[in-house]
């Protein structure tokens, strides 16, 4: 079903190129938007080239799961309405006693979904360091089906080493799957790397233009394409064909956007470890960054998150982000809109106070998705945003201690996004 990609094709050709022939009837160059729900048919059960119902297969998904396999230098991809019916999918494949090691420093939809749905059905899920293979290690038993992480972690950056975790999850017959939502295929390819099964959520750095919502699981095995495709197909969580049009015109352009949201977010990242306001800063480009030797070794690239703890906690935190004139405050990633976001009062805010801390999430921690605009603006934006957030800091500190636990208690599930 998938065209294989022509070997000597780089990413950048691939991306432009992977499954999008011109049309063979009219020539068009652009995947068309498919928009029909059903197909006709040359005789009773004689679909013609595969095609009966648009929840099964579309032309527009075929083009864009081609396009996304080539990417990752996978076999065969499939798409989702978004990265979370993608993880629902990868989990339906699951029965009662299964057991699953997942990082515990996950996107907090991704919990969500182990924790209050597939636990309920009966699958195990144990949270570990990613980062310390010994944790894998002593998590992984018998009857263990995936090893789950995400590299670079959200919001901390955290690099795991996928090559490692995949020999170890082969080990024990489990199966290795990398959410890839934050390096990219361009920065980053799990399945070279041993990984099984990469997942997106395209609604970020794929799509890169914060106008679409969709997933998509990668990967090579054919037996796990058909099973997956079941469920898929079973379930029913698939991506209409605008939605996948859109992702298509994203990932056209997607080594451009990372070269600059590299660039962009290096330079903020050095820039903030100069400054006396911040505490910390994590950004896997960073040599101050623990698993920096890691990430230049498995990534080609460290991506356009940075996350800062600034001096002063939660209320440093949030004047920051109510101050700058650029960075949008808002939740999600990956456009080529610059945005911030405060974990401890929005993404994270319903993991309780002490849970966070130990987690490593300080209460002035800020978040930030780099754009792709001039990078000058965005340091002054930066720059002020943070004078701001520092000058009425100590006399306010003391008045607003308590505020944080309850804004946090209020946010409840509003932060599993
Ligand atoms: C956003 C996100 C998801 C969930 O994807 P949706 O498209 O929002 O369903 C999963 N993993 C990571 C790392 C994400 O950033």
């Amino acid at each position: 079903m998938t065209t294989p990609p022509r070997p000597r094709d780089r990413f950048e050709t691939l991306a432009i190129h992977a499954g999008q022939e011109p049309d063979p009837q009219n020539g068009a160059v652009m995947t068309p938007v498919y928009f029909t729900s059903t197909y006709k048919q040359d005789a009773p059960a004689k679909p013609r080239q595969g095609y009966e119902y648009s929840r099964t297969t579309n032309p527009t998904r075929t083009a864009l799961q081609e396009n996304l396999a080539a990417l990752e230098a996978g076999a065969w991809g499939l798409c989702f309405s978004s990265g979370l019916s993608a993880l629902n999918t990868l989990c339906d494949r699951l029965v009662p006693g299964d057991h699953v090691v997942a990082g515990n420093d996950l996107y907090g939809g991704t919990y969500r979904l182990f924790k209050r749905i597939f636990e309920r059905y009966g699958v195990r899920f144990t949270f570990v360091d990613t980062t310390k293979s010994e944790e894998i290690g002593r998590a992984i038993e018998a009857k263990t089906r995936y090893v789950y992480l995400e590299t670079p972690s959200n919001p901390l950056l955290r690099i795991s080493d996928i090559a490692k975790a995949a020999k170890q999850a082969h080990t024990h017959g489990a199966l290795l799957v990398v959410d890839n939502t934050f390096a990219t295929p361009y920065l980053q390819q799990p399945l070279e790397l041993g990984a099984d099964i990469v997942l997106h959520s395209l609604t970020k750095y794929l799509g890169g233009h914060s106008d679409v919502v969709g997933g998509a699981l990668i990967g090579r095995d054919e037996k796990l394409r058909e099973e997956l495709a079941f469920f898929q197909n079973a379930a029913g969580g698939t991506p209409g064909p605008m939605d996948c049009f859109l992702v298509l015109r994203g990932t056209k352009t997607l080594a451009l956007r990372m070269d600059r949201h590299n660039e962009n977010a290096m330079a903020i990242a050095r820039f903030l470890e100069s400054h006396s306001a911040v505490e910390r800063v994590f950004y896997p480009g960073l040599p101050s960054h623990p698993q920096h030797a890691l990430a230049k070794r498995q990534m080609n690239g460290f991506g356009g998150m940075v996350s800062f703890e600034l001096r002063g906690g939660v209320s440093a935190g949030d004047r920051f982000a109510s101050s700058t004139r650029l960075f949008t405050l808002a939740e999600s990633l990956g456009g080529v809109e610059s945005l911030v976001e405060t974990p401890p009062s929005m993404t994270h805010a319903s993991i309780p106070a002490e849970a966070r801390r130990a987690a490593g999430l300080a209460d002035g921690l800020v978040r930030l998705s780099v754009g792709v605009e001039h990078v000058a603006d965005l340091l002054a934006d930066v720059e002020q945003a943070l004078a701001q957030a520092l000058a009425p800091a100590t006399a306010k500190a003391a008045k607003s201690k308590a505020k944080p636990e309850a804004a946090s208690k209020l946010s409840g599930e509003r932060g599993r996004k």
